[in-house]
């Protein structure tokens, strides 16, 4: 058990280093699209809309991906964070970084997915 999570650490850290290089090269395709006309500047304000809603799931990961390696210096890694039940090995090897058991997820997506449903959408005005 102990061996996969020193695996699994590393694919962590690996992981965590891919997202943080990504998030660089964003910042810089925001700065070039500054400059332009109206239309540009619309697209581009829509373009930075976008990557902030990106930006901001992929800090989620990095977040998530951080809390997941303080659990293996702390050896809580692999139990679930809801339920306190183990987190079966081939989760865990699909997707390192979770926090809970398949149920837990599960339920807390859909009541993600509720909470969601019910913000109006931001960019809808533009359609008419
Ligand atoms: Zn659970």
């Amino acid at each position: 058990m102990e061996n996969n999570f020193i695996a699994l650490k590393k694919v962590l850290i690996k992981r965590r280093a891919k997202l943080l290089s990504a998030q660089k090269t964003k910042r810089y395709v925001r700065r070039d699209n500054r400059h332009g006309d109206d239309m540009d500047q619309a697209d581009s304000a829509y373009e930075q809309e976008m990557s902030y809603i990106f930006r901001g799931r992929e800090s989620d990961e990095i977040k998530a991906i951080n809390e997941a390696l303080d659990r293996i210096n702390k050896g809580t890694y692999g139990r679930c964070d809801r339920c306190g039940e183990m987190i079966g090995i081939k989760r865990l090897e699909a997707r390192p970084f979770v926090k809970y058991c398949v149920d837990c997820q599960e339920d807390i997506e859909k009541k993600r997915e509720l909470e969601t449903a019910m913000v109006p959408s931001s960019w809808d005005e533009s359609e008419y």
